[in-house]
């Protein structure tokens, strides 16, 4: 079920029970802001998965309320990680699903990263537009 943007943090929601070593990931790369993983349910050859350490349900409430050095430190960690997977050339797609209409399922903010294949210029397929 989506959740909404801006929902109180569950602190039992699967991405935080992996940031706590609860359950396991395949991790890509972790600092002090930020852990990547590659995702469960693939859905191109690439798709990891680059969350903030500190608890932000979504994109909305992560750009209100996280540091200047947070949201930074994490930018600069999607890249980096992309960057590691070699994917610069010919290139990746990031997403963050926020909230009820873009579908998101995991209530702890989250970047897609997705490459492998040319996913052409179109950003929704034609028939939900
Ligand atoms: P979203 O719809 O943007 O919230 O995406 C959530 C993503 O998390 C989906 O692509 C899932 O396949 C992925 N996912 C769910 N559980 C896990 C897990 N345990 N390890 C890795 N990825 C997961």
């Amino acid at each position: 079920m989506p959740v909404p943007a801006l929902a109180p943090y569950d602190d039992q929601n699967i991405f935080a029970r992996i940031l706590r070593g609860e359950i396991p990931c395949r991790r890509i790369a972790e600092d002090e802001w930020s852990l990547a993983f590659h995702d469960i349910n693939p859905q191109a050859p690439v798709h990891a998965l680059v969350i903030p350490r500190h608890p932000y349900v979504s994109l909305a409430d992560f750009s209100a309320r996280a540091s200047q050095a947070e949201i930074s430190g994490f930018f600069r960690a999607v890249g980096a990680v992309a960057r590691q997977l070699g994917l610069e050339e010919p290139g990746y797609r990031v997403i963050a699903n926020t909230g009820l209409d873009a579908g998101q399922e995991v209530p702890h903010f989250h970047v897609h990263i997705l490459a492998g294949r040319a996913f052409g210029h179109r950003l929704v397929p034609a028939s939900a537009e």
